[in-house]
């Protein structure tokens, strides 16, 4: 019964969206699992690939490509979900499956072209909405998304998805949810307006019960699944253990 502490808590984090899924009246196993591996070692990725996982996400386009090399024969759905950067749309249009994160239509534009040269399959987008209304903070203004999401859609190697959100730190945790209600109501918004979308991807560590109550169907956890981060002055996809 000696498990690994990643199993224990994989196995902890999948019991927590089970018991989330029940307490808000949502489908058991409506909500998915990505699992945010950033820093972490190989070795962990690796792990919870045997155990089952299949959707990983990543924040680091180099720290991504030495995984995406090291694991290239596994069937991993592998999910960008940093900022993107516009000069490294074409490694990310060629190598992820998804991209949560996108917030403006010349990034949506360039992936849409770039996705096109390389792919016979249309790219996974995801709109990231700054839903806390922070200056410095990505993603595309609420007032502003109906425009780009029916922008997006229509891009010829696209699929949009959904959307994401990073609920600003204050307001994490128990009083992210009226950020997480107010997602779900952009999300359905849209859906009126004759957009097939079917992922609202927000809810970590720290607040994915309340943003299951609020209509999550994708949560997004890092430190409850992998254990702590190492420190960002690690070189990224170097990083073994915390020192
Ligand atoms: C790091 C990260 C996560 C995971 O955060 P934890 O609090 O460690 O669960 C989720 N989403 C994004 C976009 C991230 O950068």
């Amino acid at each position: 019964m000696a498990h690994n502490p990643l199993e224990t808590r994989w196995q902890a984090v999948q019991a927590r969206i089970r018991a989330a899924e029940a307490n808000s009246g949502r489908t058991a196993g409506s909500v998915r699992l990505l699992a945010v591996g950033k820093r972490q070692p190989l070795a962990s990725i690796e792990f919870l690939y045997q155990l089952g996982q299949r959707a990983f996400g990543e924040n680091y386009l180099q720290e991504a490509e030495a995984r995406m090399a090291a694991l290239a024969n596994r069937e991993i759905e592998w999910h960008f979900i940093g900022a993107v950067q516009t000069n490294k749309t074409r490694q990310i249009a060629r190598q992820f499956d998804w991209v949560q994160g996108v917030d403006r239509l010349r990034v949506a534009e360039r992936l849409s072209t770039q996705r096109g040269e390389e792919h016979p399959t249309p790219l996974n987008v995801c709109l990231q909405v700054n839903i806390s209304g922070e200056d410095s903070k990505a993603g595309v203004a609420p007032a502003a998304l109906p425009e780009l999401a029916l922008t997006v859609a229509a891009l010829p190697n696209l699929r949009l998805r959904g959307l994401m959100a990073i609920p600003a730190p204050a307001a994490r945790g128990e009083d992210a949810r009226a950020a997480f209600d107010a997602m779900a109501g952009l999300f359905s918004a849209l859906r009126s307006m004759g957009l097939e979308l079917d992922c609202l991807s927000m809810g970590m560590s720290a607040d994915l019960e309340s943003a299951i109550a609020a209509g999550s169907t994708m949560v997004r956890v890092g430190t409850d699944l992998f254990g702590p981060r190492p420190p960002t002055s690690v070189p990224h996809g170097t990083a073994k253990i915390a020192p």
